[in-house]
């Protein structure tokens, strides 16, 4: 991937004569245990020195994943959900049915949240599976002491906590996961780049989502040329997630982490 078509190379030129660097950030959910494929994964990030957001699912003994994730300065852990199953009824998967009420919705993200915590690079963040938002999450979340959260944005959130949202998918999902393919996914960027300049919401994240245990070749390739293509973009920069939620880090704090 040298460069990103002819439309998304202007957008980025009109964020380089505004003087502006738009902000990515990468989420891979899922993870519950070293493996091949989460290696693949921390050596594109290392290789490119690009922060990653993991969202490790807590159900199980996490111990050789915290062994594997200690010292990986560019990772950060967040949560994603409690054990990943489905409970709902209907097309839209949620690991909480619609009736339970506030309090049995925070019972659980708590007790997911002290099999988490002792990971390294861990924050209180919450990632809800399948991008799933309960009508109580947000009120859990608050009352749970969460610093912030990040699904699709699809719906609009509450103002508290903070969400940072993903918008560039790698995967399609319809009929088994595999990459949404080269064309698609810049186009999304170009899209989400444009939409953020007209409304001069230049600092408003953009978020990578990859998902490193179903990743086709063809997902893998991409991904590495993206992030090599990125390093090099004046009107693009990295950041971690944590660095991108206002309880975390100050604004000028942020700016400094995202420019550098
Ligand atoms: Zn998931």
């Amino acid at each position: 991937m040298r460069s990103g078509g002819l439309r998304l190379e202007s957008e980025l030129r009109l964020w380089v004569q505004a003087g502006r660097r738009a902000r990515l950030w990468w989420r891979d959910d899922d993870a519950r245990a070293p493996g091949e494929a989460l290696d693949r994964l921390l050596a594109a990030s290392a290789a490119h020195g690009a922060p990653l957001t993991l969202a490790v699912i807590p159900d199980g003994d996490l111990t050789a994943l915290a062994q594997r994730l200690a010292g990986q300065d560019l990772v950060s852990v967040v949560q994603h959900g409690v054990d990943h199953e489905n409970r709902r009824e209907g097309p839209q998967a949620g690991e909480f049915p619609h009736h339970w009420l506030r309090l049995r919705v925070s019972t659980q993200v708590r007790a997911g949240w002290v099999r988490l915590q002792a990971l390294p690079g861990v924050h209180k963040i919450y990632v809800p599976p399948w991008n799933d938002v309960h009508p109580q999450l947000a009120g859990a979340l608050a009352d749970s002491g969460y610093l912030g959260w990040s699904a699709a944005p699809e719906t609009e959130p509450p103002p508290l906590p903070p969400r940072v949202d993903i918008h560039l998918d790698l995967l399609r999902w319809r009929g088994g996961a595999r990459f949404r393919g080269e064309a698609k996914v810049l186009e999304a960027l170009r899209e989400q780049l444009a939409e953020r300049r007209k409304a001069q919401r230049w600092d408003d994240p953009i978020g990578i989502l990859t998902h490193h245990l179903v990743m086709d070749e063809p997902a893998w390739a991409f991904l590495d040329s993206f992030l090599a293509w990125t390093m090099g973009r004046r009107a693009l920069t990295w950041a971690a997630l944590p660095t991108l939620l206002p309880s975390v880090a100050a604004p000028s704090e942020v700016r400094v982490s995202a420019t550098r």
